[in-house]
C-alpha cells in the first residue's frame, strides 16, 4: 500500500508533538498552570517519592499553590484522597483548574490558613507542608493529627523554614535531604547551567 509510509510519518509526527501524560510523579511542569508557585518536576518527583502514596490513604496538602502535590497524590492511585489548603484564592482557584484539567476534580481544596484551618480534618495519612512552615503551631499540630505511622515531609525554600527542619529533625528524626537542580540554557550562543534554588527536605514516619 503506497499510502501506508505517509499515514505512519503522520502519526509519529502527531506522536512526537503530543502532551506526554507519564504514570509516574513528576509530570512536565507545563501541564500546570501557576504563577511561579509550584514545586518544579524533579523536587515534585521526590516529594512525591518520599510522601509514598499506595492506595486509599489520605494525603493534607499544606500550602497547596497550584495543587501540583496533591494533583499527584490523586493521580498516584484512583482510591485516595486528599485536601489541600490555601490562603490565596487567586491560587485557589488554579489548583482547581488544574485538578480538573488532569482528571482529579475530587482533590477538595479549601480556604483558609494553616494550623487553624486543619481544625477537625479527618485524620491524614500523609502530610505534606509546602508552605505556612514558619506559622507557629503548625507543626504541632501536623504532628498530633497524622495517624501513628504516618508521613510527613515538609519542603523549605528560605533559611527560616529550613531551620525548623533542621530542629524537628533533631528532635524527631526521620531525615533530611537537600536537592539542588541545575538546568542547561543559552547564554549567548553558548549553554550554561543555570541553578534553581536549593530545596531542604526533611522527611520523618510518626
Ligand atoms: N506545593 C505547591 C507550591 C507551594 S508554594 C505546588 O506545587 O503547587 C507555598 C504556598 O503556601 C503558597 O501558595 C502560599 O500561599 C501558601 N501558604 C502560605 N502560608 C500558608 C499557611 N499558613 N497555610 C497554608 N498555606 C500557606
Amino acid at each position: 500500500d503506497i499510502q501506508a509510509p505517509v499515514a505512519l510519518a503522520i502519526e509519529v509526527q502527531a506522536e512526537a508533538q503530543a502532551v506526554l501524560m507519564p504514570r509516574t510523579s513528576g509530570l512536565p511542569d507545563e501541564l500546570f498552570q501557576h504563577d511561579g508557585q509550584l514545586t518544579k518536576r524533579e523536587i515534585r518527583a521526590v516529594t512525591l517519592s518520599s510522601l509514598a502514596p499506595r492506595g486509599n490513604e489520605l494525603l493534607w496538602d499544606i500550602g497547596a499553590g497550584s495543587g501540583a502535590i496533591g494533583i499527584e497524590w490523586l493521580l498516584a492511585d484512583a482510591r485516595n484522597r486528599a485536601i489541600g489548603i490555601e490562603p490565596r484564592a487567586d491560587r485557589l482557584q488554579v489548583a482547581r483548574a488544574n485538578a480538573a484539567a488532569l482528571g482529579v476534580p475530587h482533590l477538595d481544596i479549601r480556604h483558609g490558613r494553616a494550623p487553624e484551618a486543619l481544625a477537625g480534618l479527618p485524620t491524614p495519612d500523609a502530610v505534606f507542608i509546602g508552605g505556612g512552615g514558619t506559622e507557629p503551631g503548625l507543626f504541632e499540630a501536623v504532628w498530633q493529627a497524622l495517624r501513628p505511622g504516618g508521613r510527613l515531609v515538609a519542603n523549605a525554600v528560605t533559611l527560616e523554614t529550613e531551620a525548623l527542619l533542621i530542629a524537628w529533625h533533631r528532635r524527631h528524626g526521620g531525615s533530611l535531604l537537600r536537592l539542588a537542580v541545575e538546568r542547561a540554557s543559552a547564554v549567548g550562543g553558548f549553554t550554561a547551567w543555570r541553578a534553581a534554588m536549593p530545596i531542604v527536605q526533611w522527611s520523618v514516619r510518626k
